[in-house]
């Protein structure tokens, strides 16, 4: 069975870093891959776009193409969105179907901080996207947890969950604070986001000053 592969974040605002390297986590996986904005971040401060705004810069993103489709569940959930839910909630729906969380680097060498992020492993696979600038360090104990986890073939994740697998991904040094910065500064950075965001001049609207 085609693998399930979840890519969240606050996108706020999504930009082409992100649609770059959940579109090559998707090919080097075969898998379809579910774009999940997170409601209440609980390791961050809240976004500066809205739920509705940032679902509506999403919606645009993701036009024209079927392999990255939008889940909204995080965030029409009241409270903080704990990932480890949200992946229980999709084990139970999806069987024995092959999960992947997708993860940039600097996320990944985070996860010790993440609520119930042990259970993880029971639940999903975690695929390790390259992020460029990123020294990752990871803790003795995330070394541990994932000691004897790592597989080096993409596509040869067949468990339901439990593998590690580094993704080798096209760097784009984009990020969204530097793109809020700039929008905030007067400019409009065409090429760092998808065209589409910038058809409807309500769309960036939130990160003008
Ligand atoms: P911010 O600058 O607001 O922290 P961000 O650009 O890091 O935002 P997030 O929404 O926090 O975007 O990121 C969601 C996920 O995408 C995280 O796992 C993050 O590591 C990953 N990610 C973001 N930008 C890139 C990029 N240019 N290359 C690879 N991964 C990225």
């Amino acid at each position: 069975m085609k693998p399930l592969a979840i890519f969240g974040g606050t996108f706020d605002p999504i930009h082409l870093g992100h649609l770059c390297v959940a579109w090559e986590a998707s090919e080097l996986l075969d898998a379809d891959v579910l774009i999940m904005p997170s409601g209440v971040p609980p390791h961050r401060p809240p976004p500066i776009a809205s739920a509705d705004q940032r679902a509506a810069m999403l919606q645009v993103a993701l036009r024209d193409q079927s392999r990255l489709t939008l889940d909204t569940r995080e965030l029409t959930r009241s409270g903080p969105s704990y990932t480890v839910d949200t992946m229980a909630e999709l084990r139970a729906a999806q069987g024995d179907r092959p999960l992947v969380l997708l993860l940039g680097a600097d996320a990944f060498a985070g996860l010790p901080g993440w609520h119930g992020w042990r259970r993880l492993f029971e639940l999903v696979h975690i695929g390790v996207l390259s992020r460029p600038g990123e020294q990752t360090v990871l803790t003795d104990e995330l070394k541990q947890a994932i000691a004897g986890r790592w597989v080096d073939d993409p596509s040869a994740l067949r468990a339901p969950a439990g593998q590690l697998v580094a993704l080798s991904v096209t760097p784009l040094e984009i990020s969204a604070t530097r793109i809020r910065e700039l929008i905030a500064a007067g400019r409009e950075p065409r090429y760092q986001l998808p065209s589409g965001l910038f058809d409807n001049s309500s769309l960036l609207a939130p990160y003008r000053r």
